[in-house]
């Protein structure tokens, strides 16, 4: 239901070009042929890899273009062929041709394909030689290595999905982690209502976050977001919490959070079972005493194995340690990096 777009044109080698040559030396004045063949071109080969799961790498990288295969040259040599040029994209990647609109390809995790193939090296005039004509003048250009414009579409997974009552800040939240860099102001997802968001903890790290605002304030309306929506968001691996520290509504936050914790398990019980993540947010509006105390508080009235941290969307407070967190959730501890730190996130702009 969210769905991430690329339009890419790729671009394999073309073979190098046969070579035309002839033996030269004092003793052999009419010396044979001797061109070497031209290289293989390299082919563009796409690579599911599982650390991927969106085509943001695409955003400014329209062309790939694998090398080119050498000429062959003379004394027999032949033109070396060119590497491979390996594409990552994310697992459930869908290759289309955009010109025909075919699927071309479905790439399942870790699988490797071809994708578009190199041209052959052409052949150097030793190639034509035979007994009665030896001194061949002929080669062949190499082929043309395939060229493609594709349109490569990713059906989003949210990693991490955002519950809370309404005005606890999510929406708010889901900016403060969206890395406002330009390449994601024109992010297009065909849907505007759930929010997504894309938080980069490192180039190499990114979560997928949507905000669930339908789920529970559209449920009790009667309205939601539909099937189709509770689907989608039933294959997120964790519940992002978020309570409002001093909420207006005179509830206290342990209070909030059984009420959503509620309709949450009445709505969807395979939502309910999610691991769990929460986050006393607004933290700015308290002191360190208040904030102690409301910690202390909330963390009494959770369940003992469900972790609680402290956030303020608004004020950018503890962004960073609840991102390593989720990711930690979702990954498992061994993929904090080493000589991580707790360094703030780029300020988000917009
Ligand atoms: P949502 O309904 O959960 O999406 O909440 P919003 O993000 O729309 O925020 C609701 C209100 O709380 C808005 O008026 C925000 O300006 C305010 N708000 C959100 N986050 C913070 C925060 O960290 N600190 C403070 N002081 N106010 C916040
Ligand atoms: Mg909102």
């Amino acid at each position: 239901m969210f769905v991430d777009r690329a339009l890419i044109t790729v671009k394999a080698g073309d073979g190098g070009d046969g070579c035309v040559s002839f033996r030269r030396a004092k003793a052999e004045p009419k010396g044979g042929p001797n061109g070497g063949d031209g290289g293989r071109g390299g082919d563009v080969v796409f690579w599911a890899d599982t650390g991927l799961n969106t085509l943001y790498e695409f955003r400014g990288l329209r062309d790939w273009k694998a090398q080119n295969g050498e000429s062959g040259r003379g004394k027999q040599q032949f033109g070396a062929g060119a590497p491979d040029l390996v594409v990552r994209v994310p697992p459930g990647t869908m290759v289309f041709n955009d010109e025909t609109g075919d699927l071309i390809h479905d790439l399942r995790p870790d699988e490797r394909v071809v994708i578009a193939r190199g041209g052959r090296g052409g052949y150097g005039n030793e190639h034509f030689k035979t007994s009665v004509h030896q001194t061949p003048f002929e080669f062949t250009p190499g082929q043309p290595g395939e060229f493609y414009r594709l349109r490569l579409e990713l059906k989003l997974i949210a990693d991490v999905g955002l519950v809370g009552k309404p005005n606890a800040g999510k929406s708010t939240l889901l900016k403060a982690l969206t890395r406002a860099d330009p390449k994601i102001a024109n992010y297009p997802f065909t849907t505007l209502a759930p929010q997504l968001g894309i938080a980069e903890l490192d180039p190499e790290r990114r979560l997928v976050l949507a905000d669930l605002p339908g789920l529970i304030e559209g449920a009790s309306a009667g309205a939601g977001l539909g099937l189709d929506f509770l689907r989608h968001i039933e294959r997120t691996r964790v519940i992002l919490h978020v309570l409002d520290a001093a909420p207006e509504d005179g509830l206290t936050p342990a209070q909030n959070y059984r009420a959503i914790r509620e309709e949450l398990a009445g709505h969807s019980h395979a939502l309910a079972e999610k691991t769990e993540l929460i986050v006393l947010n607004k933290a700015d509006l308290l002191d360190d005493d208040e904030q102690r105390d409301a910690l202390k508080a909330l963390r009494r009235a959770v369940p003992r194995d469900t972790e609680v941290l402290i956030t303020s969307g608004g004020a950018r407070v503890g962004l960073r340690p609840m991102l390593e967190r989720l990711w930690a959730m979702l990954h498992g501890e061994a993929a904090r990096p080493p000589g991580w730190t707790d360094a703030p996130l780029p300020a988000a702009g917009g």
